[in-house]
């Protein structure tokens, strides 16, 4: 099996290493972990991290990173 993970920014900062960058499952399924990409902390679920997106973020540059890095989802 190859593995179907994908990049996922989000506004929450990880609280271990200070980066945006997490690691998804392909399969996005709500109970899937979402992991720091850099150091590993599992920080919430898909379902979370999903809701973190949707709410939006705290700034608008902050949003437009999150656009670019996460474009491949759609
Ligand atoms: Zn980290």
């Amino acid at each position: 099996m190859p593995d179907l993970s994908e990049d996922l920014r989000l506004p929450e900062a990880c609280p271990n290493c200070g980066s945006h960058l997490y690691r998804v499952s392909g399969a996005h399924n709500p109970d899937d972990k979402v992991v720091c990409a850099s150091c590993n902390h599992h920080l919430c679920s898909y379902e979370e991290a999903a809701k973190m997106l949707k709410e939006g973020s705290s700034s608008e540059s902050e949003a437009l990173i999150e656009k670019v890095v996460n474009r491949n989802d759609k």
